[in-house]
């Protein structure tokens, strides 16, 4: 496994949309286990393929477990698509291309997702919370949009200053 290099805006991979995954194969399957190891490394709780500058239509999601000792929630994404979202509500968000900022923005109360996991299989995920934000979150990097551009002020933009700031955009960033 490898820690990949993480683009930063306004590199252009992260503008272009995505091609979809053709062949899952054990090439693909080691580019997963990086981007785990480099989401890991980062502190994010998710990663899409071009934020390693390659674009395609995968991401992984890895949702911090709420008790000490419990495992990880890790999601693999391949060619997801949104079915179905609503709800709204506001988040503080941060995107590990876009480090120490964060923004205010508004998210969907819960969307339902359909994508391939690692093996290829279809399966359909409904969620709310912060799964629901990293699954609106990662979509949008494969469709080439970054959060930023869903701020309303854009002027709201915070710089990080202190540490537990940066802890509490970390558990949102992706
Ligand atoms: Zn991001």
């Amino acid at each position: 496994m490898a820690v990949l290099r993480i683009r930063h805006a306004p590199d252009p991979v992260l503008k272009r949309k995505t091609a979809r995954v053709q062949k899952i194969d054990a090439a693909l399957q080691s580019l997963i286990d990086d981007m785990f190891e480099t989401m890991e490394t980062a502190h994010g709780v998710g990663l899409a393929a071009n934020q390693v500058g390659i674009s395609l239509r995968l991401a992984v999601i890895g949702i911090p477990a709420e008790e000490e000792g419990q495992p990880r929630q890790d999601y693999v994404l391949i060619n997801p698509e949104m079915i179905k979202k609503g709800g709204e509500r506001l988040v503080d968000e941060g995107c590990l291309s876009i480090p120490d900022y964060r923004g205010k923005l508004t998210r969907a109360e819960w969307v339902k997702v359909k994508a391939l996991d690692r093996e290829g299989k279809e399966f359909r995920l409904k969620a709310e919370g912060l799964l629901a934000q990293a699954l609106e979150h990662e979509l949008d990097h494969l469709n080439g949009t970054l959060y930023i551009e869903r701020m309303r002020e854009q002027n709201t933009l915070d710089t990080l200053t202190a540490i537990d700031e940066r802890e509490t955009v970390e558990a949102a960033a992706g």
